[in-house]
């Protein structure tokens, strides 16, 4: 009997007020039902949000060493966990279990950069214009922060939003995506165990139109991180800047890998592979387009069609897998209509572009490694985010071009050249048009401690991961403390007179 979940809200587990729910099946086989999940209303969020602001005035008080600690031991159950964490969301979410392992480790790197961040959280003391004036800023929380995640990093986004937010001082309600909803619960049982007020975490399952919504709405919430589609973010956006919220917004992408003439091609495959077909090409930082110099594009599509080929589709929980399923039927048909409109514009399908037969992979949502060829820039092919794995193959002459192409999309999430020349090396990183540029890498492989986000439509600014996400999770003060006993006006006053 497949168990039913829980909101956790004002401290306890508690059943959705619309008395309905969702279930959440394993994407490579959808026989196995993994359990039902709230599909909760306003009401729930109403109340989730009533308890955060009770959590929120014990823990702005509690010192951020403190919060830390509580960081701290949570990433030491998350090292404890990590096996069982890894195994439940390939379970749900569908990806191999390496890369699983991957995403609970960034929690675990989140949650220890998080627990130092309590001795820092840096101010800065200044000199006053005037005698025997003390002049400093500092942090303080802003109150509570509505955290809306995504589905294809189900640990590793939610830490990326709750630690900071946490370690700042804030109360969090957060509403996972429905995708992967497990993943969070438990995140959210390793919080409590790990010491946290109860109050200062709500978790409240639903849908993105009813329960996302809400949260985004509730005038009591200052705070919106949200991690998702281009689109969903666009609409979140209207109603935070209607209601002047403080809004993080990390979205879609269209990144490029650019090998040259010059480059390692043994390197530049392996990372194309990887970069392309992990996750099933559903990560934002997933590359979408291959930009290759023309005098090695024949030769490298080559090996690359070949390599691809090679690539054994299956559970992510089963050894000897490479590519794990899609999300959803939704996200399979999305890609088949791409794959549809790429034949229509008169790009070359050159391999896969239809779901594997046979009953062990019909079972689940897979799809073949897909390679398109004879791409040109304005296909929507190399313009639209798919989130799938299919890789548009771009010809170009030399590197201003490789430049061009890769800077006319409306994204900015990340890019990687492939190339032995220092000086194009340099040269990308300064002309690509985006958050994250890699080196001889693929386009994918983000550290904790260094800031992550993109540019145009990818994001609106602001970054997750490393220091920069603190400022965002707080709000700078200024202090001034005049000990000289006299008025001192500022601006009108000054030490010559
Ligand atoms: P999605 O936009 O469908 O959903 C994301 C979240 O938003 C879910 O929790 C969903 O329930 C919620 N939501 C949907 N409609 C809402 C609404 N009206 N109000 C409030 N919340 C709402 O995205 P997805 O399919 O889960 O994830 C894939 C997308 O996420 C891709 O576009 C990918 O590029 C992007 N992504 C971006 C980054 C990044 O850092 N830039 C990282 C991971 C994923």
């Amino acid at each position: 009997m497949p168990k039913t979940f829980k909101n956790f809200i004002a401290g306890s587990w508690v059943a959705p007020s619309t008395g309905t729910h969702f279930e959440n099946r394993n994407p490579a086989d959808t026989r196995d039902l993994i359990g039902r999940f709230p599909d909760s209303g306003s009401a729930d969020v109403q109340a989730a949000v009533r308890s955060a602001r009770r959590g929120f005035e014990i823990w702005r008080r509690t010192p951020a060493p403190a919060r830390g600690d509580v960081l701290r031991r949570l990433g030491d159950l998350l090292v404890r966990h990590k096996e069982e964490l890894a195994d439940g969301m390939t379970r749900e979410m569908g990806k191999v279990l390496a890369e699983t392992r991957g995403d609970v480790q960034e929690g675990i790197d989140t949650a220890y950069y998080a627990a130092t961040e309590g001795r820092r959280l840096f101010g800065h003391t200044v000199p006053s214009e005037l005698r025997a004036k003390w002049a400093m800023s500092f942090r303080r929380p802003i109150g509570v922060a509505g955290l809306i995640t995504p589905f294809n990093f189900p640990l590793a986004i939610p830490t990326w939003k709750m630690f900071p937010a946490l370690l700042c001082g804030n109360a969090v309600v957060i509403k996972p995506s429905e995708d992967v909803p497990h993943t969070t619960h438990r995140l959210v049982e390793l919080l409590l165990e790990a010491g946290l007020p109860p109050e200062v975490i709500q978790l409240v399952h639903g849908r993105g139109a009813s329960a996302g919504k809400s949260l985004v709405e509730h005038p009591d919430v200052p705070v919106i991180s949200f991690t998702g589609s281009t689109a969903t973010g666009s609409f979140i956006g209207e109603t935070c800047g209607r209601m002047h919220k403080r809004l993080s917004l990390e979205m879609g992408g269209k990144n490029a890998q650019i090998v040259m003439d010059d480059a390692d091609l043994d390197l530049a495959l392996e990372g194309v592979l990887w970069g392309a077909f992990g996750t099933t090409g559903q990560r934002c930082t997933a590359t979408s387009r291959l930009i290759l110099h023309r005098k090695i594009h024949d030769r490298f599509l080559k090996r690359l069609v070949d390599a691809a080929e090679g690539l054994r589709l299956g559970d992510g929980r089963v050894d000897g897998s490479d590519v794990g399923p899609l999300i959803h039927e939704r996200s399979r048909q999305k890609v088949e209509s791409y794959v549809a409109i790429g034949q229509e514009e008169g790009a070359e399908l050159v391999t896969g572009g239809r779901k594997p037969g046979g009953e062990r992979l019909g079972r689940g949502f897979f799809f073949r490694p897909t390679i398109f060829a004879g791409v040109t820039p304005s296909m929507r092919l190399a313009q639209e985010e798919i989130f799938g794995p299919v890789l548009s193959v771009i010809q170009v002459k030399n590197f201003d071009e490789a430049v061009r192409v890769n800077n006319g999309v409306k994204y900015g999430l990340s890019s990687s050249l492939y190339t032995r020349d220092v000086n194009l090396a340099f040269r990308a990183m300064q002309d690509l048009d985006n958050g994250i540029t890699y080196v001889n890498a693929p386009t994918i492989g983000a550290e904790a401690h260094l800031p992550f986000g993109g540019v145009k439509q990818t994001g609106n600014g602001h970054r997750e991961g490393g220091w920069e996400v603190y400022e965002f999770y707080s709000e700078t003060k200024v202090g001034y403390v005049d000990y000289s006993g006299t008025l001192q006006r500022a601006q009108i006053d000054n030490y010559d007179d």
